[in-house]
């Protein structure tokens, strides 16, 4: 494994540094005087990368790549302008780099920044391929015997969600009204959700399209990066709506990126093997080598005016699909996939208790309330502020991506009472 590529950038450094040289992760950032444009974060900075591509310090094409507030147009340049851009980024930003004195002008704080969506999302598809999440919902709902869907162990569990459902940390969601109906209730009456929940997960950024089936070594190299992604879940909607078609509008409030997509690159040191397959899988979705990554995940829960706990610890590895086969299964049906679509891993729990990815599993249905500092939950209070944090551990250096961070505002009154 590589160790840390030094900076003249010293914040850089840090073996706990989320943004060493080794990551330069793409983000949009705009300040008091600046509009959102492209940056690269680097210690505690934002490299302006449209700044240093306008003063021809920058230049990957021939023709400007950067001039725009999303990633869209170097993704879709391709994965060799993407070598190419990190290539360059490296050499001018590394150790003794002869360039250090016309960049300088361009690193702008990060204390100073605002951070937009990273990407257009172009389309959003959310899956359901963490082996232990899936057995935890299932178990709940259906008992352990059926757990599992007999469909689980051979497909890559899917649905379409929504784009426009998509924000960048920092947004804050309000709790959604809904069409709910308990087990014992006779009829189903609209309210706001009173089990508002999250689903850690990672997103993946697609950055190259297709338009027939694809190789899942082929949907490995369409991808440009990764993102950490809250799936807001309301369960009581989703609980009453989800047959036959799945989650409708029990997933539509909001689904909440980190601002940083790290890059595929940056990753490549710590790939991991997928677990073993408990049934063989078709060949379609075979995996030529370690298709997963060793991401170490959290979850924090703040109360208002409160202090946070850590409510989960769990890991990106204990996926039973990879993001490069559920791209592939994507695209059996001749589905075209475009510069800008959206992956969910779906929830990533571990086997224990404390490595669950939702409220949902972690109270158990709400049967089994958890601590908190100052209190318990069994499901989104108002005014609950979630983060989501992620990191892979080099040695001498550490890959972050950025907390993903949403607060839950209370619900309008009734939307429909006009
Ligand atoms: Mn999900």
């Amino acid at each position: 494994m590589t160790g840390l590529i030094r900076s003249w950038v010293e914040s850089a450094n840090a073996p706990d540094c989320p943004f060493p040289l080794n990551n330069l992760p793409c983000g949009v950032f705009s300040t008091a005087d600046t509009d959102p444009r492209c940056g690269v974060a680097i210690g505690d900075f934002v490299l302006d990368v449209a700044g240093l591509e306008e003063k021809g310090l920058l230049s990957l094409t021939g023709g400007p790549l950067l001039d725009v507030p999303f990633w869209n147009d170097l993704m879709e340049a391709g994965p060799e302008i993407w070598a190419a851009l990190r290539a360059r980024l490296t050499a001018l930003l590394a150790e003794g780099s002869g360039d250090r004195e016309a960049v300088t002008p361009f690193l702008v704080p990060l204390a100073d920044v605002t951070l937009h969506m990273p990407f257009l999302v172009s389309e959003y598809t959310d899956f359901y391929a963490g082996r232990h999440h899936a057995f935890n919902v299932g178990t709940m709902f259906r008992g352990p015997e059926n757990a599992l869907p007999p469909n689980w162990l051979h497909i890559p569990i899917g649905y379409n969600g929504r784009a426009s459902s998509v924000v960048v940390s920092g947004t804050d969601v309000r709790r959604p009204w809904g069409q709910l109906k308990g087990p014992d209730d006779a009829a189903p009456r609209f309210a706001p959700s009173a089990r508002f929940d999250i689903e850690l997960e990672m997103g993946a950024v697609v950055g190259q399209p297709s338009e027939g089936p694809v190789t899942v070594t082929e949907a490995d190299a369409m991808i440009f990066g990764y993102v950490l992604l809250n799936d807001w879940s309301a369960r009581d909607i989703q609980a009453w709506e989800y047959q036959p078609l799945g989650p409708f509008q029990s997933k539509a409030t909001a689904t909440t990126i980190s601002p940083w997509i790290v890059t595929r690159a940056a990753l490549e040191p710590f790939r991991t093997p997928s677990p073993a397959r408990e049934k063989p899988l078709l060949p379609y979705l075979a995996e030529p080598g370690p298709m997963l990554y060793d991401i170490a995940l959290e979850v924090g829960l703040t109360p208002e005016g409160g202090t946070e706990t850590v409510i989960s610890r769990t890991n990106y590895a204990e996926m039973y699909y990879s993001a490069a086969q559920q791209l592939a299964h994507h695209t059996t049906s001749g589905c075209a996939m475009n510069v800008g679509d959206l992956l969910g891993s779906g929830t990533i729990s571990g086997p224990e208790k404390g490595n669950r990815g939702s409220l949902l599993e972690l109270s158990w249905g709400g049967k089994e309330p958890f601590e908190i500092a100052g209190g318990s939950r069994s499901f989104i209070q108002d005014n609950d502020t979630l983060v989501l944090r992620g990191q892979c551990r080099g040695e001498g250096y550490t890959i972050g991506f950025g907390d993903c961070v949403g607060k839950v505002i209370p619900a309008l009154a009734d939307p429909y009472a006009r």
